[in-house]
C-alpha cells in the first residue's frame, strides 16, 4: 500500500486525503513535501480544499449512528488487528517518517512503538468504558453512570511525531464510540496516512476515521463548524491558544497541547557521566525537535557546572550526523530549510545577548546538503535572554548556573511553559522535594524524558497546555466521552408512586 496517490504532471507524487475508506484527491494547493537530509521536494501535499473537509465532516457524521452502537469488544477487536497491521509494516512505516522528517531510523522505530502502546491500551475498551452501578440507591430504584461518545472529533497534529502523536488521539477515541476527522502536519504526512489507510484493513466501516491534508483553513472550519464537538490539538502554544480559543468560543471540548522549554537540574551529587549520557540523548536526540527535549541545564554550584559544560563539549565532538538511515549517525537533519534558518539565528541571537558559545554548530551547517545543523552549547545562559525564554526546537542546549536547589525550582517556576522537567541527583529528599513543588507537569526523577506510558496520561501544566484534561490514558476516555446518570424504577407488586412534594430522599 502506498499513500502516494499519483503524480503531478511527471513531477513530485501528490499525497492527498482519505475520506470514507477512499483515497481523495481535490484540487487544493499542493505544497512541497522535503527529504531533509538531501533538501529535495519529493513528494507534494496536496492542501484540502473547503468543500473536501466538508466531506470528511459528512462521511463522519454518517458513520457515527452505526459505530455508537458496535460492542466496545468488537472496536476492541479492530484495534487488535490494526496494531498487527502496523507491526507488520514497521519498516515501511519509520522508513517514510525518517525520509520526511529526518530523525535517525532507531528514533523513528522508537516513536512508533510509543504509538502502538496507546493501540495496546485501547484495545482495553470493554474494561476502559465500564460504568458504575448502583443498586436499590431507593426503594426498587437503581442507578447507574455511562460513558457515552460525543460524536465526531477532529485531532490535529504536529510534524515533529508523524505517527506517535496521531495514535495518542484516535485509538482511544474510536474505542470510545465517536468517528473521527485527524488533521496531521502538512510538512511530513506520508506515515500518518499510510498507517490511517491501515485502519480499514483492520476492519474499521468506512466513514469512522478521516483523515485530510490541509493548513489554518482546514482547522478553521473543523474549529466552526458545529457538527465536530471536540478537538485534541498538537503543536507550537501560539497555534495551541488559537486553536483552544476558537474552539471553546465554538461550543467545543478542546484540549491543546503546546510548546516546551524542559529543565533538568543537575545537583553536586548526581551521577555526572549518567547524567551529560542521558542530557545528550535527550537534548539533541530528534535534533531537539522533541517537546519534551531537555533544552535548559541548570546546576547549583559552579564546580558541578564547570565539568558538565566540559564533558558535554568533549561528548559532542563525537556526535555524527547523518541522514538517520547510517546506523552510524546519531543526529539527522531538521525538518526544513526554514526551520533550520530559524534555530540557527537563535544561535547567532545567543552570541548577541553574551551567552558563551562552547560548542557551535553552525560550522556544520550546509546550503549543498540537507537541513543540517550540528548541535550548540551555550553556558552562562541568564533568564532574561530570548534564547533562555523562548522554544528554539532544535540542537541547542543551555546551561544556566543558579546557586541552590531552591534558585533552580524558582527558575522553572517562573517559565511560561511547564511541560516536562528532571533532576539528576543520589538524594531523596532533594528528589521528593523537586518533584512535589516544581509547577510542571511530567516530571523525572534521574530520568530525562518522563513521558507517561499510555496507562498514565501525558499534559503539561502553564502555557504547555490550554484545556483541563491531559492528552491519552485514563483522562482520553472521559476527554472523548460524556457522563451520564441513570436512575430508573420499575414499579412492580403493586406499588405505585405518591404524590410527593418533598425533594426525594434515598430511604
Ligand atoms: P505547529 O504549531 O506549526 O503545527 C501543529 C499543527 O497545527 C499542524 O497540523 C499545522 O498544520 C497546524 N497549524 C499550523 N499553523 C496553524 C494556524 N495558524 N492555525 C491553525 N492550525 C495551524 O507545530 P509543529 O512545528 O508542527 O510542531 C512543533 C511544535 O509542537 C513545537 O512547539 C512542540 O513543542 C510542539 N509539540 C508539543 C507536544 C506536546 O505534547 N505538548 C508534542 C509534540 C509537539
Amino acid at each position: 500500500m502506498s499513500s502516494v496517490s499519483r503524480k503531478n504532471s511527471g513531477e513530485q507524487p501528490l499525497i492527498g486525503h482519505f475520506i470514507n475508506g477512499q483515497r481523495v484527491l481535490d484540487s487544493g494547493n499542493p505544497l512541497p513535501v522535503y527529504n531533509p537530509a538531501t533538501g529535495q521536494i519529493i513528494r507534494q501535499v496536496v492542501l484540502a480544499e473547503p468543500s473536501t473537509v466538508e466531506d470528511a465532516i459528512t462521511a463522519a457524521e454518517k458513520a457515527f449512528p452505526e459505530w455508537r452502537n458496535t460492542t466496545p469488544l468488537s472496536r476492541a477487536r479492530v484495534m487488535f488487528r490494526f496494531k498487527e497491521l502496523i507491526e507488520k509494516n514497521a519498516e515501511t512505516i519509520v522508513s517514510l517518517i525518517t525520509e520526511e522528517h529526518g530523525k535517525v531510523l532507531d528514533d523513528a522505530r522508537g516513536e512508533l512503538q510509543r504509538g502502538i502502546e496507546n493501540i495496546e491500551y485501547a484495545c482495553g475498551a470493554p474494561e476502559l468504558l465500564k460504568g458504575e452501578h448502583s443498586r436499590n440507591v431507593g426503594r426498587g430504584i437503581d442507578s447507574w453512570s455511562e460513558n457515552q461518545p460525543l460524536g465526531v472529533v477532529v485531532g490535529i497534529t504536529p510534524s515533529n511525531f508523524p505517527a506517535m502523536v496521531p495514535l495518542w488521539m484516535y485509538p482511544l477515541a474510536l474505542i470510545c464510540g465517536n468517528t473521527f476527522i485527524l488533521k496531521p502536519s502538512e510538512r511530513d504526512p506520508s506515515a500518518t496516512l499510510f498507517i490511517g489507510e491501515l485502519l480499514k484493513e483492520a476492519g474499521l466501516p468506512d466513514g469512522v476515521f478521516n483523515l485530510i491534508n490541509g493548513d489554518k483553513q482546514a482547522v478553521d472550519i473543523l474549529l466552526t463548524d458545529e457538527r465536530v464537538q471536540a478537538v485534541s490539538f498538537v503543536g507550537s502554544s501560539a497555534v495551541a491558544e488559537s486553536v483552544y480559543r476558537k474552539g471553546t468560543e465554538n461550543g467545543k471540548r478542546v484540549q491543546a497541547l503546546g510548546s516546551a522549554k524542559n529543565h533538568a537540574v543537575i545537583m553536586p551529587d548526581a551521577d555526572l557521566d549518567n547524567a551529560v549520557s542521558a542530557l545528550l540523548g535527550a537534548a539533541y536526540g530528534s535534533c531537539g525537535e522533541r517537546c519534551m527535549a531537555i533544552s535548559v541545564a541548570v546546576t547549583v554550584d559552579d564546580q558541578t557546572a564547570d565539568s558538565l559544560v566540559s564533558s558535554l563539549a568533549e561528548r559532542l565532538e563525537t556526535l555524527t550526523l547523518g541522514d538517520g538511515k547510517d546506523s552510524s549517525s546519531q543526529l539527522g537533519p531538521l525538518i526544513t530549510g526554514e526551520h533550520r534558518d530559524r534555530v540557527k539565528s537563535y544561535v547567532d541571537l545567543g552570541v548577541e545577548e553574551g551567552a558563551k558559545l562552547i560548542v557551535d554548530g553552525r560550522s556544520k551547517l550546509s546550503e549543498e546538503t540537507g537541513f543540517f545543523l550540528g548541535p550548540c552549547l551555550f553556558d552562562d545562559v541568564r533568564q532574561n535572554m530570548r534564547i533562555y525564554q523562548e522554544e528554539i526546537f532544535g540542537p541547542v542546549l543551555c546551561v544556566v548556573r543558579a546557586n541552590s536547589l531552591e534558585e533552580a525550582v524558582e527558575l522553572i517556576d517562573e517559565h511560561d511553559y511547564g511541560n516536562g522537567t528532571c533532576i539528576f541527583t543520589r538524594d531523596g529528599e532533594a528528589a521528593r522535594y523537586f518533584s512535589d513543588y516544581i509547577q510542571v507537569g511530567m516530571v523525572g526523577v534521574n530520568v530525562p524524558l518522563p513521558v507517561p506510558v499510555a496507562y498514565f496520561s501525558f499534559g503539561g501544566w502553564k502555557r504547555s497546555l490550554f484545556g483541563d484534561m491531559h492528552i491519552y490514558g485514563p483522562e482520553a476516555v472521559r476527554f472523548y466521552t460524556r457522563s451520564k446518570v441513570i436512575t430508573q424504577r420499575w414499579p412492580s407488586g403493586g406499588v405505585r408512586e405518591k404524590v410527593k412534594f418533598s425533594f426525594p430522599g434515598s430511604d
